[in-house]
């Protein structure tokens, strides 16, 4: 059987580190705002039935307005007020869930560059295992530094990985996992930390560099050329079927 996957965007964060007054949801990456690159993709994986997005409600109608418009798709999108963390913008979202789904993919509005194959292979372990996060392993020296900027010790990066997004979660944990956080009033960065930290198991699903997340106004920069490169790519690719369908007609 089939199963059902409702996916979650925060997308409610101030972007102070990148230092613009426009939220960086809403900042241009290409042709589009940042945000409409991931719900396009998003909204072609056949399993994702719905995508509600968690965003302040001073900034609702502008989505509405100027991203939603680049998305052309029969599925639901929904919009709930985000909250002053990230933690309590994925609370509202799975507060107004109307369904069931079987499990609920959490990708931030802030990666524009996620793909079809590591939504696939996200989802894949997650009905497997029962959660899934797409994370790289680390690739630079680690240093433990105290407050003054003096290094105490140099961490072993054997087993460290970075956590990004999507991440995939059985749909019952998470919301006992957010439940719990909620009573112990925990404070954590992605919700993987609180599945974990509840007691499930969480799978690694290996991820790409090029999945960044903006953050800082380099970012912006470095999204720009890869936005080019796949733009490229995608209208190279374009262009050899149409020429390789004008020869087939040609020889026809
Ligand atoms: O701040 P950071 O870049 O880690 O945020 C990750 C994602 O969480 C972003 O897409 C941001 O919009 C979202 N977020 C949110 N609500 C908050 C803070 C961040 O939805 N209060």
């Amino acid at each position: 059987m089939p199963k059902l996957v409702t996916a979650v965007v925060p997308a409610a964060g101030q972007g102070t580190r990148l230092g613009s007054n426009t939220p960086k949801q809403f900042l241009t990456l290409g042709d589009r705002p940042l945000l409409a690159h991931s719900l396009q993709i998003l909204a072609s994986i056949e399993t994702i039935q719905e995508i509600i997005i968690a965003i302040p409600d001073t900034d609702q109608e502008y989505c509405r307005k100027e991203v939603l418009q680049y998305l052309s798709t029969p599925k639901v999108i929904r919009l709930v007020p985000g909250g002053a963390r990230r933690q309590d913008s994925v609370r509202h979202a799975l507060d107004a869930l109307t369904n069931q789904p079987d499990f609920v993919l959490i990708h931030d509005a802030a990666r524009p560059f996620l793909t079809t194959d590591m939504l696939d292979r996200a989802i894949q372990v997650a009905i497997q295992i029962g959660a899934s996060v797409v994370a790289l392993p680390m690739p630079d020296t680690v240093k433990y530094v105290n407050g003054s900027g003096m290094i105490e010790h140099t961490v072993n990066r054997e087993h460290l990985w970075l956590a990004q997004t999507p991440q995939v979660f059985r749909f019952d944990w998470l919301l006992k996992a957010h439940q719990w956080a909620h009573d112990q009033n925990l404070d954590v960065t992605d919700d993987a930390a609180l599945v974990e930290q509840f007691g499930f198991p969480v799978s690694v699903v290996p991820g790409s560099s090029m999945n960044l997340k903006i953050t800082r106004p380099e970012d912006l920069t470095l999204g720009e050329i890869i936005w080019k490169s796949r733009h490229k790519e995608h209208q190279d690719t374009a262009w050899s079927c149409r020429t390789t369908k004008q020869s087939n007609t040609v020889k026809t």
